[in-house]
């Protein structure tokens, strides 16, 4: 395949346009990221462009494995070998793998997750006697500062949390600096940094990516946006496709702003619409742009399909959320059985995940197997958090946070005063608590030296270890050498003993994987940091696995399904109940719209008369972006009597009004 074949003309336009930058504005479906993979390939075929000097960012890492194996396919025997397609904390980290010591770090870096670096900022916070309750507001401030883009001697706020954020903002980067470690916001920062003070690298990394594709421009942020203009340096060569009606991280700092700013940063900013929806039937486009059409536009943006008028929306009306599940999952098995489809042709899509619970049950006992994303991280577990943190250690022994945790998990006799005590020790001396611990100067017992000892020896002696032979063997052998299985047998019953260990054998196995891919990650350091990126928003998939998605609305983006049940199209699920605000209702709107336009051939809405909420029974509405619907395209099913779950008050209410008697 040529590739232009299947592009409309102004999709080739956009694929044509190789220099200068290019802005493409459209809805859900139109063929955006369809525009980016084909360019990429016009790139490499038809004008030379050698792989390596191309970069494509997406949003999540399994958009980017989807881009770069349809790259693959449709290079006919061109090889991709250099070829960067990532997300951009995946590229931050490929800038930092390559430049960090430029910044005073050693290569050695360590990459933190949110939960150390909520820990660090409590700590700074007792230390400074302020109040440590407020970490997590202040640890959020810092984040968005650093998704803003703002450096620490730059940090400026009105309020007082936001001048205390500002304050401890420079001590907490001090002290990631201190145990060599980055934080995962820092792998934007530190590259602006790099490329805005240090010429060298600038020029070095321009020179690199001569052509630069952003996938869902409208959800990234300040900082981002500092860093895409930094790597442009003069050439401009931007290709950026998004739609702000889908703009759905404004807390997380992305401003769809960024589609005013390229306007202005760049006057000879070329713009491109598309139109023609391929995604979905028309009644579900139909209703997409009836919702949407309510929130304010900068321009009118027209989509339309050619793949006829399709089903009507079914609107579920459901008992409860029990019932709610058992619904949906008897229209899929209904209908898979009736098509002869597949169980990944379906998606269940939700606000927030404790919405998945009961779809899982549901699931379970219907024996659909399911993938569940945007969900608590895999990263977010205790045996997970335990077994990288002995990891770090041996990649970076002055990583302070990952010594604290594996130092005394399992308990090894070294009482919390040791640890105070030596934090105190290395904070004077400027040390790691790792490197302070071997002074001879440290005023601790000797029982705790000798476990302190102890435990860093055999730190020492395992990092030799596997730097000498295979990687995956030596750590499998970890667990037991630390006693770890031993410590999950007491710490709860056999059955969680047993899924926490075989939580840690699935991260082994999934290191394993990541060294076997195509240009992957080799020793530890690198898949440490690797992995660390899947924190951000999802864990790895198998994608090639039949399964049905369970997924958050805001993880579903950029996908496609043939059939999607988008649950729970209550008020206060959809729009969520802290959505006060015209703003964040509006923010709310694009999400239910980001929703609507992932399905192809079926949309499907649901909602409970009944759910529990906090322990108690709650009648909710029905979500308003429901009603904004247009009647005719909407086909109400499901429990169609009303008076029988009506509570008794209201039934009698009825009762009273049908006697006459009001
Ligand atoms: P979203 O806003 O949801 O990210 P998008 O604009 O990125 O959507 P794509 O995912 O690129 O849209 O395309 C939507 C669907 O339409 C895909 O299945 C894609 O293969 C198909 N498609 C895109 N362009 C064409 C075309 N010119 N001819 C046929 N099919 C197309
Ligand atoms: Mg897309």
């Amino acid at each position: 395949m040529t590739p232009m074949a299947e592009l409309n003309p102004p999709q080739q336009e956009a694929v044509t346009h190789i220099h200068g930058p290019l802005l493409v504005l459209a809805g859900a479906g139109s063929g955006k990221t369809r525009v980016i993979t084909r360019k990429i390939v016009h790139l490499i075929r038809e004008q030379q462009v050698a792989p390596r000097h191309i970069c494509a960012v997406t949003f999540t890492n399994k958009a980017a494995r989807e881009m770069k194996s349809r790259v693959g396919e449709a290079l006919q025997g061109h090889s991709s070998r250099g070829l960067m397609v990532s997300t951009f904390h995946h590229l931050g980290l490929q800038i930092l793998r390559k430049d960090i010591e430029r910044l005073g770090y050693r290569g050695n870096f360590s990459v933190i997750d949110p939960g150390d670096s909520l820990g660090m900022v409590r700590n700074l916070l007792r230390e400074a006697n302020g109040p440590s309750d407020l970490a997590e507001a202040i640890q959020s401030r810092i984040s968005r500062f650093k998704n803003d883009g703002i450096f620490p001697e730059e940090a400026r706020a009105d309020d007082r949390l936001g001048q205390e954020a500002a304050h401890i903002y420079t001590t907490y980067q001090r002290s990631l600096s201190a145990c060599n470690a980055v934080d995962l916001d820092d792998l934007i920062l530190l590259p602006i940094r790099l490329l805005q003070d240090d010429a060298e690298a600038r020029y070095a990394w321009q020179d690199r990516i001569r052509y630069l594709l952003v996938d869902e421009y409208q959800d990234s942020n300040g900082a981002q946006y500092r860093l895409i203009k930094s790597l442009l340096g003069t050439r401009h060569n931007l290709t950026a496709v998004g739609d702000d009606d889908q703009s759905i991280y404004s807390w997380r700092g992305a401003a769809a702003d960024n589609l005013d700013r390229l306007a202005q940063d760049f006057p000879n900013l070329k713009v491109v619409k598309l139109e023609q929806n391929y995604r979905s039937t028309g009644r579900i486009l139909q209703a997409a742009n009836t919702v949407i059409a309510q929130n304010p536009h900068f321009f009118e943006k027209r989509l339309w399909s050619t793949l006829g008028d399709g089903h009507s929306i079914r609107a579920l009306r459901c008992a409860n959320e029990t019932d709610e599940a058992e619904q949906v999952v008897n229209a899929i098995l209904r209908d898979r059985f009736q098509r002869q489809g597949e169980y990944r042709d379906y998606a269940i899509l939700y606000r927030s995940n404790h919405q998945a619970r009961p779809f899982e049950t549901a699931l379970r006992n219907a024996r659909i197997p399911y993938q569940i994303s945007g969900g608590i991280s895999f990263f977010e577990r205790s045996e997970i958090k335990d077994f990288l943190s002995y990891l770090r250690l041996l990649v970076n022994p002055d990583d302070d946070p990952a010594f604290l945790r594996a130092v005394n998990t399992p308990r090894r006799s070294i009482g919390s005063s040791t640890l105070e005590r030596l934090g105190a020790f290395a904070k004077e001396r400027n040390l790691s608590l790792f490197a302070a611990l071997w002074d001879d100067a440290l005023d601790v017992p000797d029982k705790a030296r000798i476990a302190l000892h102890g435990f860093a020896g055999w730190v020492n002696l395992k990092t030799d270890e596997i730097g000498k032979t295979e990687l995956i063997p030596a750590l499998q052998s970890l667990p037991e050498e630390i006693g770890y299985l031993q410590y999950l047998q007491n710490e709860g019953d056999e059955k969680d003993a047993a899924r926490r260990w075989e939580n840690i054998q699935e991260l082994l196995n999934w290191m394993q994987r990541l060294q076997e891919q195509d240009e992957g990650p080799q020793t530890l350091a690198e898949i440490l940091n690797r992995l660390m990126l899947f924190h951000v928003l999802e864990r790895e998939e198998d994608d090639d696995r039949d399964v049905l998605r369970l997924s958050t609305l805001h993880a579903a983006k950029g996908l496609e399904f043939p059939q999607v049940f988008l649950v729970g199209a209550e008020e206060e699920l959809l729009p969520h109940r802290n959505s006060e605000t015209l703003e964040q209702i509006q923010e709310e709107r694009r999400l239910f719209y980001v929703g609507m336009t992932r399905a192809r051939f079926r949309l499907t809405l649901s909602l409970c008369r009944k759910r529990r909420r906090y322990g108690q029974d709650v009648h909710p509405e029905p979500s308003r972006f429901l009603q904004e619907i247009p009647k005719e395209h909407l086909d109400w099913q499901g429990d169609q009597n009303p008076e029988e779950e009506m509570d008794p008050t209201a039934a009698f209410a009825h009762l009273r009004a049908m006697l006459g008697k009001t």
